[in-house]
């Protein structure tokens, strides 16, 4: 299954930012992504995240759900609203150690409003990148 377009950028050269970003994590060259800058998970995948794939070393450090609802923004507006308000009031998904695994858990649970057990942080981290994003599909770039 090929990426759609984002923010202007062709499925075909997201792949293609994709593929050299998985030849630099592998090799070591670039720092594979580690901490979800939103929701501070350190389990399970952790993503790249680009809004601007002509600046492939701009990647966001993001687990695979932040990631996923991110992208879900525009078609489900209301449940990407009620997401990042839980993420910022401290709210932690469970590690997705496979994708299927969280889009599984999506399909079933978040966007219906009905959130997997989780982590509540004890520190609320407030607004974060997750904050920065439209929900409308007016692309940044
Ligand atoms: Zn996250």
């Amino acid at each position: 299954m090929g990426l759609s377009t984002y923010n202007g950028f062709s499925g075909r050269q997201r792949e293609q930012v994709q593929r050299w970003l998985n030849e630099q994590w592998d090799s070591g060259e670039l720092p594979r992504p580690s901490v979800c800058v939103a929701c501070g998970q350190i389990e399970g995948i952790i993503d790249g995240h680009l809004e601007n794939y002509d600046e492939p070393t701009s990647y966001v450090d993001l687990c695979v759900t932040c990631h996923l609802l991110l992208h879900m923004r525009f078609r489900r507006a209301a449940a990407w609203l009620r997401y990042r308000e839980r993420v910022a009031a401290g709210w932690q998904a469970p590690p997705m150690h496979r994708r299927g695994q969280a889009i599984g858990e999506l399909a079933k649970g978040i966007l219906a409003g009905k959130y997997p057990a989780g982590v509540q942080r004890a520190a609320a981290p407030g607004k974060t990148f997750l904050d920065q994003l439209s929900t409308t599909a007016a692309p940044l770039w």
